[in-house]
């Protein structure tokens, strides 16, 4: 009988591109086709409900019953010209993805018959049944509920049939049990922290916005051989699979000519991302072969969160009608780059760029300077935290590996930008700031070419790298929410800024010139911080060494770094910045360490199974094949001749012995181990234990899996290899 594998190969790189038809010219006619946007906002709602709703968004005025009436009437006509005929409350647990729990518009109209309904109440807040969602014991069963409320700076959409209501969730008590309510907190909290700071240079400031540009990297793999590698489905990733013979080594993928299968499936990815509002910019082929990326123009952070999540559960869903699968696990593949999540995310006020030097004039170059350097303060003091927002069970592949990024959080700023901060630091004060008379302050700052020459091939490597007008965060995982790095970012960044100010305003309050004031802080600042600035290679076993003398976090182990949540500094910065307060940390610790333990205990649950019922009888099938060939030998040639001549076959037959041995060993000391481990109460101690413990033995038994895959027959080996899942025809 043929294999079963061949024909699924086969099949998969005979597969045609699926014709891709566009009743649309150009993107501008279908952009945000399905929201709710000012645009239609205007159209569906009373000209001063139109104002008040636009007061709610930009400035966070309170939202009354009447308005929310009014709106939800508005979009529900929207919606149902759209033909939809459900809602839902669409929100971010502590889960990967989203949620959402459908409910139609009708209600009984009291004569037999029914009436499509969706009023303000249910628009502004909803209480799902939620007592299954992670939340690290803040609410306990029987307290199971929890709240969505509406979030009206991010707005609503249709898909499918259905009306989505992005929403933040939170506890009976206020707790946050997603990341969407710390999130638009931390936006808060450095939009406060900037706005008076910029005070300092210009009045007129009204406000500060995070931004971020995100790039997804992602792969494609064909649906058929996706579905015959259970590793695949149940964990996201391969388990075993020797390396193909050609895979990255001749940098050919990258920005290589897009598969036609994938381009279709590209194309029509941004089609519908386009339709809901999702400003798809960039795509191209990466490194590995199979690999990716999409990336949109930035926009504001707590609504590019938001897309982000769209963009992920639309791809899984269009990948489908390709025959592809989408693979967004940081890891999908040994031997091969993993995918990462960049976040490029910079502060902007409502009259310019702050991460940029313009240069027209002093105060814009100190205040250039002051958020470069502020930004470092903050990024310096919460490196470990930093890297803790990005770590999980599945960007431990890249994180905890020797793989870009390293686990050691640094920041690259290119030599313009450093020889300035140098400058700033050394010179002698007199020199570098001076007051000529009426022609205001000569700052000594050399000035900085808008291209950054030297932001070259060094910094791809760098976890925090200023790239000209934003600092880009590449530790992130291609499959997280980006939610968790920037909730991080923006409260370190604002706490910065808050201390930076009050330093300030002291030196101010005994006398000191405003200018000479933020220039002392400044230079202070520029020698506290000068332990995260490394421009070197992040890789080498020196820059460990380094980085650990310069007293940066240097954790490698997944739930270690969590600790760093439930450090006294940490609870610090988000319980003075109004983030999050110490129960929200620790329950969501809870949730970080259990998430964890489970992801590896599913993954040495398959990896077992799929040893013990796939890759053992497999080899040893052939390995009796191999016997009753020696058998038959010996009858044809006899014993001395026969056992000669099967030289190779009996050291394959030996080997496999040896291999399918230490499998089997490996395997029982595998779910000893997890017995171990799950003996253990405690959240954090078992995740450990998972990490230490059980974790390292799946590498063992994967080692001898791979060997067997190349030596047995071909034609027995049931588990599509990596050489046919990576290249799409
Ligand atoms: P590269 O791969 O060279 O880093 P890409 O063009 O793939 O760059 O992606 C860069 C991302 O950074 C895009 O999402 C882009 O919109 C975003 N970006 C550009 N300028 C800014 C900015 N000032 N703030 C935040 N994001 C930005
Ligand atoms: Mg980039």
């Amino acid at each position: 009988m043929a294999n079963l594998r061949f024909e699924v190969v086969a099949e998969a790189f005979k597969k045609r591109p699926v014709d891709v038809r566009t009743p649309y010219e150009r993107p501008s006619e279908y952009f945000a086709k399905y929201v709710f946007n000012r645009q239609k906002m205007y159209k569906y709602l009373p000209a001063d409900i139109y104002e008040k709703l636009v007061d709610v968004m930009e400035n966070g005025a309170h939202l009354d019953r009447g308005i929310a009436d009014a709106v939800a009437d508005g979009m529900k006509q929207w919606a149902m010209e759209n033909g939809v005929t459900h809602y839902t409350h669409w929100f971010q647990p502590l889960t990967e993805g989203t949620a959402e729990k459908h409910d139609a518009f009708v209600e009984h109209d009291g004569k037999g018959g029914m009436i499509e309904e969706f009023s303000g109440k249910l628009l502004v807040q909803q209480e799902p049944d939620a007592s299954s969602f992670p939340s690290g014991g803040i609410r306990n069963t029987f307290e199971a509920r929890g709240y969505s409320a509406w979030d009206p700076t991010s707005p609503v959409f249709i898909m499918d049939d259905t009306l989505c209501i992005p929403t933040i969730f939170i506890s009976y008590t206020g707790e946050a049990l997603d990341y969407k309510a710390p999130l638009l907190r931390s936006l808060h909290a450095v939009n406060v922290a900037a706005t008076n700071v910029c005070h300092y240079f210009d009045q007129n400031v009204k406000s500060v916005h995070a931004n971020l540009g995100w790039e997804q990297e992602y792969f494609l793999v064909d649906e058929d051989l996706y579905f015959a590698r259970p590793d695949l489905m149940l964990t996201g990733r391969t388990l075993m699979g020797h390396d193909s013979a050609k895979n990255q080594q001749m940098d050919d993928h990258f920005f290589g000519t897009i598969p036609e299968r994938v381009q279709a499936f590209m194309k029509d990815l941004e089609i519908q991302a386009l339709e809901l509002g999702i400003p798809c910019k960039t795509r191209h082929n990466e490194v590995a072969p199979g690999q990716f990326e999409l990336a949109p123009i930035f926009e504001d952070c707590n609504l590019a969160v938001d897309h982000n999540m769209l963009l992920m559960s639309l791809m899984k869903k269009v990948a489908r009608k390709h025959g592809f699968q989408v693979l967004l696990h940081e890891k999908p593949f040994a031997g091969i780059n993993g995918s990462g999540k960049h976040n490029n995310w910079s502060l902007t006020t409502n009259t310019g760029v702050l991460l940029h030097k313009s240069g027209k004039t002093p105060e814009d170059n100190l205040r250039f300077v002051v958020f470069i350097v502020e930004t470092l303060m903050g990024v310096y003091k919460h490196n470990g935290l930093l890297k803790a927002s990005v770590m999980s069970a599945t960007n431990d592949h890249r994180l905890g590996a020797n793989e870009a990024p390293p686990a050691i959080i640094s920041s690259f700023l290119g030599r313009q930008l450093s020889d300035l901060l140098d400058h700033i630091e050394k010179a002698d004060k007199d020199e570098l700031f001076k007051i000529e008379g009426k022609k205001g302050m000569q700052l000594g700052i050399p000035e900085i070419p808008e291209l950054m020459i030297d932001n070259n091939d060094r910094n791809r490597t760098s976890p925090f790298a200023f790239t000209g007008n934003r600092f880009e965060f590449r530790a992130v995982g291609s499959e997280a929410n980006s939610a968790s790095a920037m909730i991080v970012l923006n409260t370190a960044v604002a706490e910065a800024l808050t201390n930076f100010k009050v330093r300030v305003d002291a030196l101010i309050a005994k006398g000191e010139d405003k200018t000479s004031a933020i220039v002392d802080i400044i230079r202070e600042d520029i020698k506290t911080c000068k332990p995260i600035r490394f421009d070197g290679n992040g890789y080498s076993d020196e820059w460990k060494e380094e980085a650990a003398r310069r007293g940066l976090d240097c954790e490698a182990s997944c739930p270690v770094c969590f600790d760093r949540y439930l450090d006294a500094d940490s609870i610090k910065m988000f319980e003075s910045e109004n983030v999050m307060q110490k129960n929200e940390l620790e329950a969501r610790n809870e949730v970080k360490w259990e998430t964890y333990t489970k992801k590896i205990q599913i993954e040495a649950r398959v990896m077992g199974d799929l040893a013990m019922n796939h890759i053992v009888p497999v080899a040893t099938h052939y390995q009796s094949q191999l016997a009753k060939n020696v058998g038959s030998m010996i009858e044809i040639f006899g014993r001395e001749k026969a056992l000669e001549l099967s030289d190779r076959n009996i050291k394959i037959i030996t080997e496999i012995a040896e291999r399918t041995d230490s499998i089997e060993k490996g395997v029982e000391e595998l779910v000893n181990a997890r017995k171990v481990a799950n003996k253990i109460e405690d959240a954090r101690e078992k995740a450990v234990a998972y990490h230490d413990t059980v974790a390292p033995k799946m590498e063992t038994i994967r080692c001898q899996i791979d060997k067997l895959e190349l030596i047995v027959s071909d034609e027995l080996w049931t588990l599509p290899k990596y050489r046919e899942m990576l290249f799409i025809r």
